[in-house]
């Protein structure tokens, strides 16, 4: 039985606060304004999604009138529907991986029923202002990266973003079969330039960033889909391709994401040329 576990809100800035909602690791941020508070992303369960909700109010002395969801993963989206009656906000492409099989096979492992999960209830294709109880903050998509459908969090008056699972500071970023590799550092460049050095970043897993820490892991996507393009190139097949080339991230990652990054060259009608040997 998966154990579901949401640690104490912390502050991190004026009004923002940060939990850690367990066993995804993942962050969930609060920002309160005068007569209400935005919840950013749900965690794993509609259970713990209530049980966050409960926190934050604890935290916020002000309902929870608004929840922005960063993508469709689930330790992001299962809980929303926890937040019964709470405006919702999400990417106009998060709604149909609900009723994906990836969704259910989620779902079933984490001992969730999936036809008790919800879609935001409302969606926006590009940028989207929330009222966060008074307090205006700004949801940014910048296009296909993690998924196709990564929404930013911006607060304005605070120089915070929330950027989910684009970027990660616990381990290297997930680069599952729904990720968009050659897109995913465009996206990047997207909170590069929204941002300044002064800016808090919050990753979707671990410790906040600044602005050079997005700036090396932009760097590092971009040397990864470089260095698939190279072997591939070079003639090598997925499975002799890690022994290739040097890489920017750690075996596992980059073993994982090799057949992603095949898959999605093959896609676009690149694949590895088969040379005779030179005789
Ligand atoms: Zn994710």
């Amino acid at each position: 039985m998966t154990q579901f576990r949401v640690g104490p809100f912390e502050p991190i800035a004026e009004g923002i606060y940060l939990a850690v909602a367990e066993p995804a690791g993942v962050n969930v941020g609060l920002v309160v304004g005068p007569e209400g508070a935005l919840v950013i992303d749900t965690g794993s369960s509609p259970e713990q999604g209530a049980a966050i909700r409960a926190a934050a109010e604890a935290v916020a002395g002000v309902p929870v009138t608004a929840v922005v969801v960063t993508h469709w993963h689930y330790d992001h989206l299962f809980g929303l529907a926890g937040f019964t009656g709470v405006a919702s906000f999400g990417h106009e492409n998060l709604t149909a991986w609900l009723s994906r099989p990836e969704a259910h096979h989620d779902a079933a492992e984490l001992g969730v029923d999936p036809t008790s999960l919800v879609a935001p209830n409302t969606t926006f294709a590009l940028a989207k202002v929330i009222d966060a109880g008074g307090r205006r903050v700004e949801a940014l998509h910048f296009g296909p990266a993690h998924t196709d459908g990564d929404v930013v969090v911006f607060v304005p008056d605070a120089g915070v973003v929330f950027v989910g699972d684009l970027l990660e500071s616990a381990d290297d970023p997930s680069f599952g079969p729904d990720c968009h590799l050659r897109d995913w550092p465009v996206a990047l460049d997207g909170i590069l330039g929204m941002t300044r050095a002064e800016s808090v970043i919050i990753p979707g897993h671990g410790p906040a960033m600044d602005r050079m820490d997005a700036f090396d892991q932009r760097s590092r996507i971009s040397a990864l889909y470089g260095q698939v393009e190279f072997v591939i190139n070079q003639g090598k097949l997925v499975d002799d391709a890690y022994e290739a080339a040097e890489w920017p991230f750690t075996e596992a990652t980059v073993r994982t994401a090799l057949p992603v990054a095949y898959a999605q060259f093959a896609a676009a009608g690149v694949t590895p040329k088969r040379q005779l040997p030179l005789v």
